[in-house]
């Protein structure tokens, strides 16, 4: 990249060249793209036109803009407000009444087939959606009216993409997400309460470096941030694999930072890249799990809000990743954990405890509660 490039960076945003540079290589990794994608990206950072956005908020706390400008690193917010040109935002902008409506409508005309749609929150559709109203409109028609001339949509946070909190039952407004209200459109979703500002930012630029927004699983979840567990990757694993569980919150299990599952944890159902990107910024990076609160889904449809936390996960495998490191000595006899894990998979033991349980049948002792948590 040229030095007048970066140079330009620097005025711009007020970054360094080597922060702005790390930035682009945390974009390039947090997508999972090849080495030289981090030059692309900063070099589309720094010459591509900043496409309008139009963002709407619907049934929903805020809480997805909220956790966006309040990001710990400095250069966030600031980055997400130079690459994209916020046309009309209801929480941000200065106009309001009849002039911020104006403003929409005339940066949607003027960029007609280029702007992009962001949609935050529910929309409800009971009762012709009257339950929700922006400027006279409804909810329902003000998606309709904004996604048509849309270049793409994306619907942050949980309640944009499935209806989230809003439509947990009895669901009193119909509240649901914009890709059923947009069946005939493709609508990229980052779900989450709130979703990571990460995947929001990497989602746009990835459109703004290739001009087209990311791969997308069944849910229209973009695979970079939504194709692992959160199981799989979650830093209480190895515990998980040991049997070793919190059984209640307080306790010496729980002080040790022990496996979560048996509070309630979701991770083993959950798709999200919370543990491999962190969440929130505090401090030096931390997530919900790693501060002692077990997942509670709130990426996935169905679990997050709708599946009280007593009820334990459904395990999709109990094995342990192949490569990952024994934190159990093998003594005697004994099985390992990863072999008593296997045990307790085949003997359909669908519970975090299988590997400690296969251990003691090994040693011909009776497994029981007590066994969890001491070590
Ligand atoms: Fe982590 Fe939860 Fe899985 Fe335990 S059950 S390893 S706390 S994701």
């Amino acid at each position: 990249m040229k030095d007048s490039m970066l140079t330009a960076i620097e005025t711009r945003l007020g970054l360094s060249r080597r922060s702005f540079m790390q930035f682009c290589a945390a974009m390039a990794a947090t997508m999972g793209l090849p080495k030289g994608a981090d030059a692309q990206i900063a070099h589309a950072l720094v010459s591509a036109k900043r496409p309008p956005v139009i963002w709407l908020h619907f049934q929903e706390c805020t809480g997805c803009t909220e956790s966006m400008l309040r990001a710990e690193h400095p250069t966030l917010e600031k980055l997400i407000l130079d690459i994209i040109s916020l046309d009309y935002h209801e929480t941000l902008f200065a106009a309001a009444g009849h002039q911020a409506e104006a403003a929409r409508r005339a940066s949607m005309a003027a960029n007609k087939g280029k702007y992009l749609l962001v949609v935050e929150g529910a929309i409800p559709t009971k009762d012709n959606g009257i339950y929700c109203k922006v400027g006279g409109q409804t909810a329902l028609e003000m998606v309709h009216e904004c996604a048509a001339d849309a270049a793409a949509i994306i619907a942050i946070g949980s309640c944009a993409s499935w209806g989230g909190m809003p439509s947990t039952s009895p669901n009193p407004t119909g509240a649901t997400g914009a890709p059923v209200i947009l069946k005939d459109k493709s609508v990229v979703t980052i779900p989450g309460c709130p979703p990571n500002p990460y995947n929001f930012l990497s989602t746009v630029v990835h459109y703004l470096t290739f001009g087209k927004l990311p791969e997308v699983d069944a849910k229209g979840r973009p695979k970079f941030a939504y194709s692992r567990l959160i199981h799989e990757n979650c830093e209480r694993r190895p515990h998980f694999d040991a049997g070793r569980f919190a059984q209640e919150f307080g306790d010496e299990g729980h002080r040790k930072g022990y496996c979560l599952y048996k509070l309630g944890c979701k991770g083993p159902e959950t798709y999200a890249n919370c543990p491999s990107i962190l969440f929130g910024d505090v401090g030096s990076g931390s997530w919900p799990v790693g501060t002692g609160h077990p997942c509670i889904g709130c990426t996935e449809q169905g679990i997050g809000f709708q599946k009280p936390i007593y009820e334990l996960a459904e395990l999709k495998y109990v094995l342990p990743p192949v490569g990952y490191p024994h934190i159990v000595e093998e003594q005697g006899q004994g099985m390992s954990a990863g072999s008593a894990a296997l045990v307790a998979g085949v003997g359909g033991l669908a519970v975090g405890a299988g590997a400690m349980m296969a251990r003691n049948l090994g040693k011909n002792k009776k497994p029981d509660d007590t066994d969890f948590g001491k070590e």
